[in-house]
């Protein structure tokens, strides 16, 4: 269960350095569910094979022996639980089990067949098939735990069915079972091993998606504040290499404090999605990075745009939010969400550090409120 543990453990680190809003712990508990039913997934069939195999391979092999009051009583009780287990695997594939059961099953599947081999070894006394199918019980065992182990057993499996076969072999048909054997233990290797590379690829599927959970806000959707520190370290140093100019947008709602008291937090959550959408439509291409990097705070991170074009993406997405119409009750008329925004640009210079520009605008936006909200001011510019 290697596989489920790396991606279990992965999602709790994960979750621990998230900060869990509403919508991203509904994803993070969606993930975890995923996680569960992979598990399952491959767990069911492979109890279901077994089970079915070893409840059929008892009864085709007693079959060849002389008849006896036992033995009827043995292939009667192994045809019947391979019917009913054959219909119960069918009835699962279709039902989602808790990874629990699954387990739970998967260990059923292999206790069961081990007491039927020691069941039929005290009543026939035949050792070697019992040793085959206890290797071959053995190494499907491992598989529940890793791989390394399943090519440990397999290869135990063969080795010490070749050693009993060779101590028999003046029995005649014994390199019969000898190939039966060898066979057997390469075909479960075989589909345990095509099942164990569909959970690795399945894993991989999890983990680009947990990816995209750690960079995005659970709230809005768009970027969250680690990938627009990230990216912006990124963008700085090509711009360094280009000397291209580089903007950022900073946007703080105004007295948003005020649309939570009065209309409440859920108004305001719909609200900060409304905004989101603004600052994404506000995006000029792909390589603009829109991102919310606080509560109510976003930005947005121009490459290759001067200070003179960020100011007009600014004041797009200040007449944008404005024509939201989002009421907010308690402020001066027209009484609807504003938001306030700062400027700041450079073309980078090896040295410098990214975060002079964010401060550069943190300051601009600062100015803008002190200047009565509502605004777009660049940093540097004459208040
Ligand atoms: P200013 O114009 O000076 O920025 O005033 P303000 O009220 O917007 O600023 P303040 O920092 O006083 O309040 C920010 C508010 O943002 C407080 C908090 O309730 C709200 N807020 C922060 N995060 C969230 C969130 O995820 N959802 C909701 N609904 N509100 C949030
Ligand atoms: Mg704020
Ligand atoms: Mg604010």
């Amino acid at each position: 269960m290697g596989i489920v543990k790396q991606g279990e453990s992965r999602l709790r680190r994960l979750m621990g350095r998230m900060s869990t809003g509403p919508v991203l712990s509904e994803q993070v508990e969606a993930v975890r569910r995923r996680l569960d039913e992979h598990v399952s997934m491959y767990l069911l069939p492979i109890s279901g094979f077994l089970f079915l195999f070893f409840s059929l391979l008892v009864p085709a092999h007693l079959a060849v022996l002389p008849p006896s009051p036992e033995r009827d009583v043995i292939v009667a009780c192994a045809l019947l639980s391979a019917v009913l287990l054959g219909a119960l695997t069918l009835t699962l594939r279709r039902v989602r089990v808790p990874s629990q059961w699954a387990h739970l099953l998967a260990f059923g599947a292999i206790m069961i067949p081990l007491a039927n081999s020691l069941l039929h070894m005290g009543l026939t006394g035949d050792a070697i098939h019992t040793t085959n199918i206890m290797l071959v019980i053995l190494a499907t065992g491992a598989i529940v735990l890793r791989l390394k182990w399943l090519v440990l057993t397999q290869a135990m499996a063969v080795g010490g069915w070749a050693v009993v076969a060779l101590l028999a072999v003046d029995n005649g048909g014994d390199w019969f079972h000898f190939g039966f054997g060898v066979f057997l233990s390469l075909l479960v290797a075989g589909v345990v091993y095509r099942m164990h590379v569909a959970s690795l690829v399945g894993l991989e599927h999890l983990n680009l998606e947990l990816d995209d959970l750690a960079h995005l806000d659970g709230l809005t959707g768009i970027a969250n504040r680690r990938a627009f520190d990230q990216r912006l370290a990124r963008e700085w140093d090509r711009h360094v290499e280009e000397k291209t100019p580089l903007a950022v947008v900073a946007c703080d709602l105004d007295l948003f404090k005020l649309l939570n008291d009065t209309r409440g937090h859920g108004a305001g959550d719909v609200a900060l999605r409304q905004v989101a959408g603004v600052l994404r439509a506000s995006a000029r291409s792909e390589d603009d990075l829109p991102a919310r990097v606080g509560g109510e705070e976003f930005a947005l991170l121009l490459p290759r745009t001067t200070g003179e074009q960020a100011m007009l993406v600014a004041e797009r997405i200040r007449d944008g939010v404005a024509r939201l119409n989002i009421p907010n009750p308690d402020t001066p008329p027209p009484s609807t969400l504003t938001v306030s925004l700062g400027v700041a640009d450079a073309v980078p210079r090896l040295g410098d550090r990214p975060s002079s520009l964010m401060s550069a605008a943190d300051q601009a936006l600062y100015q803008a409120k002190a200047q009565g909200r509502n605004r777009s001011v660049r940093s540097g510019a004459k208040s």
